[in-house]
């Protein structure tokens, strides 16, 4: 599944040219993604200027003149691609292998832009993606966002509020990291290489990192930084790919950047002066990689 960096340099990607385009036809090829679209989903779309490109967590957020904004989340396998260039351009550089296949190509936007037509096209093989379709107003009450912490981008996200939501709390770090009540967003990956560089086992409990006071120990406040770098360098990664590296061949997937932790069993530590060696647990059905030596 895409995890917030890659969803954000897609964002990045699409903003350039989406902004300030009108949608002269939205084109859906099926019924449904993961769900069904919404009623007459196409005729709000239909004529209307694209204001801004947005994201919360996972979701990209398409903000339409007017009020209306579609949500769209690219599940485990969807992807958007540019057309209408001189050559086709496919916003970031991802891992695994996305579809090309024009079969999987269910989403077509059709853009009136300054430089001309331009087509976004959505394809996803598996279709767990979704798009939806929301008035602005109503998105901080929306199922999908009422719930959801603080971005690990911008400068909401310090020790203070992660230490207000851990305090007392008796659930392994790893859980606590990932829910989204906490931190918005934040997936398997970058978990996993935030608790390495702050050196904390994924098994620590939440609650140890808050002093009886209800303030943030210098732990949590090295966790938060990790947290806030670690995100903040794979959109750093994302953005260079997009500059560097725009592709002609449609395919999306996860960044092909290594990760220093993740997916690294039984290869050495990379912390610098540890001699121990990456092993990995399940933890909620989930694989987590971190280094018993030196995460404590
Ligand atoms: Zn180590």
């Amino acid at each position: 599944m895409p995890e917030l960096p890659e969803v954000e340099t897609v964002r990045r990607g699409l903003a350039p040219v989406m902004e300030g385009a009108r949608i002269r036809r939205a084109e859906l090829r099926r019924p449904d993604l993961r769900f069904p679209f919404p009623p007459a989903f196409s005729e709000a779309l239909q004529g209307r200027r694209v204001v801004s490109l947005g994201r919360r967590a996972k979701y990209l957020l398409i903000d339409l003149e007017g009020g209306d904004v579609v949500i769209a989340h690219l599940g485990m396998s969807g992807s958007f691609r540019v057309e209408g260039a001189l050559e086709a351009e496919t916003p970031g550089d991802f891992h695994m292998p996305r579809g090309k296949d024009a079969r999987h190509d269910h989403v077509v936007f059709h853009l009136e832009t300054p430089d001309g037509e331009r087509r976004i096209v959505y394809n996803d093989p598996r279709r767990f993606g979704f798009m939806d379709l929301a008035r602005r107003e109503d998105l901080a009450a929306h199922p999908f966002f009422r719930d959801l912490g603080e971005e690990p981008t911008g400068n909401t996200l310090d020790a203070d509020y992660i230490a207000a939501k851990f305090r007392g709390r008796q659930t392994p770090l790893k859980a606590a990291l990932l829910d989204q009540k906490n931190i918005a967003g934040l997936g398997n990956i970058y978990v996993c290489e935030a608790l390495w560089r702050a050196h904390l086992s994924p098994e620590r409990l939440a609650g140890t990192l808050v002093t009886a006071a209800g303030k943030p120990k210098k732990e949590l406040v090295l966790l938060t930084e990790a947290i806030r770098q670690v995100i903040a360098d794979a959109i750093e990664a994302g953005g260079s790919t997009l500059r560097d590296h725009i592709r002609a061949d449609g395919s999306l997937g996860y960044f092909q950047h290594s990760f220093s932790v993740y997916d690294r069993e039984k290869e050495p530590c990379r912390t610098p002066g540890c001699t121990g060696t990456i092993g990995r647990i399940v933890q909620g059905g989930r694989s987590t990689f971190y280094c018993a030596a030196c995460q404590k």
